[in-house]
């Protein structure tokens, strides 16, 4: 069962995707959207594979990895476009389409999960290193990291505070050539910074050699 706030932000999400919609047929699904109450809404995210149901939910946890129509999960599946970054096996960052404010960026877990306690540690790590080509690409004063959850999946935001952001400032719709110019950029430098870091755990593991062979002799032939 989603809570308020979850609804809140399910439906916010949810007309956030349909903005490009004509506009009758958009103000008709978001008038009826609205009218709904609480458990029909559930029903109806349910039906269309937004989030999962109970039984589901529990098949979910022992690692199956089934997204239906879930935005987010498509976007990890590359089935649909997105200002791309970064990913390695257990999350892709991609520029938000409504930023708040430059280099706003979603770090997506591939695992469809609602909850922030159920992310592996490799998806907070991967988060960080994200943090991290922001901060050096961009220059922000600081980064906020919010998590939110929509479409039952639940998703973190690095979002790069500058002297004149306002963090509760309406969204803008984001200029498509600005964020595949921005992504590009941040690649590259979350790319150099991977390189780095491969090439330090390389140094690591020759320095380790030597107690490798130390303890040779106690194998047995
Ligand atoms: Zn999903």
């Amino acid at each position: 069962m989603l809570n308020e706030e979850q609804v809140v932000e399910v439906k916010k999400q949810i007309f956030q995707q349909i903005e490009a919609w004509p506009e009758e047929q958009r103000e008709s699904a978001r008038a009826k959207i609205e009218a709904m109450p609480p458990e029909e809404f559930e029903e109806f995210l349910i039906k269309n594979k937004m989030i999962k149901s109970g039984d589901e939910g529990a098949d979910a946890e022992e690692g199956e990895v089934e997204g239906g129509r879930c935005i987010f999960c498509s976007i990890v599946e590359k089935k649909i476009p997105s200002s791309f970054i970064a990913e390695n096996p257990w999350a892709i960052a991609v520029l938000e389409i409504n930023p708040v404010s430059k280099g706003h960026t979603l770090v997506i877990p591939k695992k469809h999960v609602l909850h922030g306690e159920d992310l592996n540690k490799e998806v907070i790590e991967f988060a960080r290193g994200v943090a991290l080509t922001l901060r050096e690409g961009l220059k922000p004063k600081h980064i906020e990291r919010w998590g939110h959850v929509a479409f039952g999946h639940f998703i973190i935001n690095l979002i790069p505070a500058y002297e004149d952001t306002k963090l509760d400032f309406p969204r803008k719709k984001g200029d498509a050539e600005e964020l595949k110019k921005n992504a590009a950029s941040l690649k590259d430098v979350f790319d150099k910074g991977e390189r780095e870091r491969q090439e330090r755990e390389k140094v690591v593991v020759q320095q380790a050699q030597p107690s490798v062979v130390e303890k040779a002799p106690f194998r047995r032939p």
